[in-house]
């Protein structure tokens, strides 16, 4: 058999169900498509996923020519480049990991439907979730729409299964070897696709990130305690690395429960999340643009473009939310409690329409996952599914003061507040600090009208 695997987020070449498969079932050659119609879309040039990306392909790359083989790269739509190299190389069989996403979902079926067409079998598999939709359910069989018991099923199972964690193993013997002299390390991709490489603020690749599981599982013990402050590393940090599949979700769990202390079961659970916002996505696509709880659709936003505007840019006032929101647009990364804070800050004070934070988001963040980014968004904003309840309003001054007490994080990103004290960064006297924006609205005045603007739901 002569099979392709296409990888697409699952950049690496370890514990890889798609390829995993491909290579015990024929001679497999690797392939990555820059796919056009995702590319169009970016606004940036030089995105730095894309350089993300680029790097994690390379590092795939050398691994490849030491057994003889190589990566074959295109740019285009993938829905005729798939088929064209299928035709190319006399593919019998193309092996995928499945998607969750309206988009991926809508892609792979055409790319299916034209091999068919010309008799080549298209098989995908589980791979970036650990459990997918049909396989956590309620005891009357339908699906979970509130994180906790659905988590409760999920450890359920696992501890069933005898906690068996399958590692997809790779025989890269069985790769077709040639020599590929259009390889990635000798192409200018960027210049074909009209982008540019930009600095990269994480070095990419499996290496890395396994390096980085490392170090995090020496204080995973710590994390229950350490994961709200930004200032500190409390968290892992492989958002990015599992978002295009430097490294396994299975790697992660693995890592997790080997580790039995509060921290690691903690830890396990933010990985259930993850299952648990691929499952809504895939089982409830119009999440992707409307409310998941659809009376939440009636509200009428009363925000500003300008409060926007001020809040995209790291200037409304608040001193947690403009270091924040200073913080991704310079590194593309945000911790989760501010990721929390802003979106909340962004709904429920500035008023502003959560699909518009986002976008925004979606824009800048090096993770950004469709399926957690909606989930988180609409966390915030009450709509979602196990939302907090929309009476409950993040105050950005006690937030601060909690999970940022000394303005450690606040002062890395907000220079114009370097001199003022723990006590008086938070809620700043603006006499004092003359370079720092007033607040752009009152807290106080804003929670109330909040309150007002969500009564449209509490109506309904
Ligand atoms: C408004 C908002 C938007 C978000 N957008 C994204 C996004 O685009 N991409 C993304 O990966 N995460 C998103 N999150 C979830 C979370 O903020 C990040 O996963 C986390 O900050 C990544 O840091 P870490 O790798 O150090 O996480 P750790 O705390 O070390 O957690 C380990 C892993 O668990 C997963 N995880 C953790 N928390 C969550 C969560 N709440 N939901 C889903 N998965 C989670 C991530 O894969 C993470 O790498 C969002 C949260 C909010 C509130």
């Amino acid at each position: 058999m002569k099979n392709l695997c296409w990888i697409r987020r699952d950049l690496r070449l370890h514990d890889h169900n798609a390829l995993s498969h491909s290579l015990k079932d024929g001679e497999t050659v690797i392939v990555f498509i820059f796919d056009q119609h995702i590319l169009d879309k970016l606004k940036n040039k030089s995105d730095k996923r894309l350089t993300f990306i680029y790097d994690s392909l390379a590092e795939i790359e050398k691994q490849l020519q030491k057994k003889g083989s190589s990566l074959i790269v295109r740019y285009g739509k993938p829905e005729d480049e798939i088929p064209k190299l299928c035709e190319e190389l006399r593919i019998d069989k193309v092996f995928t990991n499945r998607d969750y996403e309206p988009y991926a979902k809508k892609r792979d079926e055409l790319v299916a439907k034209k091999l068919k067409a010309s008799g080549i079998e298209f098989e995908t598999f589980k791979d970036s979730a650990f459990h997918e939709k049909h396989e956590i359910l309620t005891g009357s069989g339908s699906l979970y729409k509130v994180f906790t018991p659905y988590k409760n099923k999920w450890l359920e199972k696992f501890e069933e299964s005898g906690k068996v964690i399958p590692d997809y193993k790779c025989e890269l013997k069985n790769l077709r070897k040639f020599s590929n002299p259009k390889n990635i390390l000798e192409t200018d991709w960027y210049k074909v696709m009209g982008f540019h490489p930009s600095p990269s603020v994480l070095k990419a690749g499996t290496n890395e990130a396994l390096k980085r599981l490392e170090a995090f599982e020496n204080h995973m013990n710590k994390y229950k305690e350490a994961r709200d402050f930004p200032a500190i590393e409390g968290t892992s940090n492989l958002s990015t690395y599992i978002r295009f599949g430097n490294i396994s979700v299975r790697d992660m769990i693995r890592s997790g429960v080997s580790k039995r202390s509060e921290g690691a079961s903690t830890w396990v659970a933010e990985i259930i999340w993850r299952d648990f916002y691929h499952m809504i996505l895939d089982t409830h696509p119009y999440v992707e643009k409307e409310s998941f709880k659809r009376e939440y659709d009636q509200i009428k936003w009363l925000g500003s473009d300008e409060d926007f505007k001020a809040w995209c840019e790291g200037r409304t006032g608040f001193p947690i939310v403009d270091a924040a929101m200073r913080c991704l647009n310079e590194t593309g990364m945000m911790h989760n409690r501010l990721r929390m804070i802003v979106a909340s800050f962004l709904c429920k004070i500035l008023l502003v329409d959560w699909r518009k934070g986002e976008r925004y988001f979606a824009e800048k963040l090096m993770d950004y996952d469709l399926a957690a980014n909606n989930g988180g968004w609409q966390w915030s904003s009450s709509s979602g599914c196990d939302a907090q309840p929309y009476f409950r309003i993040f105050n950005p001054y006690t937030q601060s003061e909690k999970f940022d007490s000394e303005g450690l994080f606040i002062k890395q990103w907000v220079p114009e507040l370097a001199k003022a004290n723990a006590k008086e960064i938070h809620r700043p006297d603006v006499l004092l600090y003359p370079g720092y924006p007033l607040p752009i609205v009152s807290y106080e005045k804003n929670r109330q009208r909040c309150l007002e603007m969500y009564t449209v739901v509490k109506k309904s």
